[in-house]
C-alpha cells in the first residue's frame, strides 16, 4: 500500500469497508477511502447499508459478508455504472 494518497477501484474499496466502519484503517487509506465515496455514488451508498446494517446487527466482522453477498454487490456496482 502506497503512502500517496491513491485512487482506490471500487473493489478496493469493498475490500476496505468493514476496515474503515471498524476504524482499522491506516491515515492514508482511510483518506484514499473517504476521497473514493465522496466521488463514487455507488460506493457511497454501499457505505451508508453497510453502516445501517452494523446498526441494525450491532456488529460486523468480515466473516458475516459472504463471498455471495460480496459478489453480487460488485455485480450491482457493474451493472450501476455502465447506466
Ligand atoms: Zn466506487
Amino acid at each position: 500500500m502506497s503512502t500517496s494518497i491513491e485512487q482506490l477501484s471500487c473493489q478496493e474499496l469493498v475490500e476496505l469497508v468493514t476496515n474503515y466502519l471498524e476504524d482499522a484503517l491506516a491515515q492514508e487509506e482511510r483518506d484514499s477511502f473517504e476521497h473514493h465515496i465522496a466521488g463514487c455514488t455507488g460506493c457511497h451508498e454501499y457505505v451508508r447499508q453497510m453502516r445501517q446494517t452494523i446498526e441494525l446487527t450491532g456488529r460486523l466482522t468480515t466473516a458475516d459478508v459472504s463471498p455471495e453477498v460480496e459478489a453480487k454487490l460488485l455485480a450491482v456496482f457493474r451493472d450501476w455504472k455502465s447506466r
